[in-house]
């Protein structure tokens, strides 16, 4: 059973792979990049062979907004490095992605927050965070 599973899985994870080392590539070049059909106009994310919304192979890479809402929030508190958010986000253009907060404390996020993306570099290589819209107060 658990073969059959791999075996199905297969085909698919050279392709699979291809659209995310494009995600990291072009991360690495300091550049958001994320999928959108040119048959229905709609983002997606993560980065897949084929549409999810319709299917359709015509895939191009666009640099959205960066902008998005947190949709949901978890707070880790960490032993050592200090504690870190682990947030759901819904980008303006469309697809929710899984990142983090930075540039304030843990405790002052909260769902619904204004973000924009923007790329850290970690020790283990490009990083895509979000940090709170700088807003007219
Ligand atoms: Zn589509």
């Amino acid at each position: 059973m658990t073969e059959a599973l791999s075996q199905a899985q297969r085909p698919q994870s050279a392709a699979v792979d291809a659209c995310d080392r494009h995600y990291f590539e072009a991360l690495t070049q300091g550049r958001f990049e994320i999928p959108k059909c040119r048959d229905c106009q709609k983002f997606h994310f993560f980065p897949r062979v084929c549409c999810p919304h319709c299917g359709s192979q015509a895939l191009d890479w666009i640099t959205p907004s960066g902008k998005g809402t947190i949709y949901s929030l978890t707070i880790v508190r960490a032993r050592e490095g200090g504690d870190y958010t682990v947030v759901l986000v819904d980008l303006d253009e469309g697809p929710r992605l899984m990142s983090r907060v930075v540039g304030m404390p843990v405790d002052n996020v909260r769902i619904g927050m204004q973000v924009e993306a923007r790329i850290d570099t970690t020790d283990e290589g490009p990083l895509l965070v979000f940090a709170a819209t700088k807003e007219r107060s």
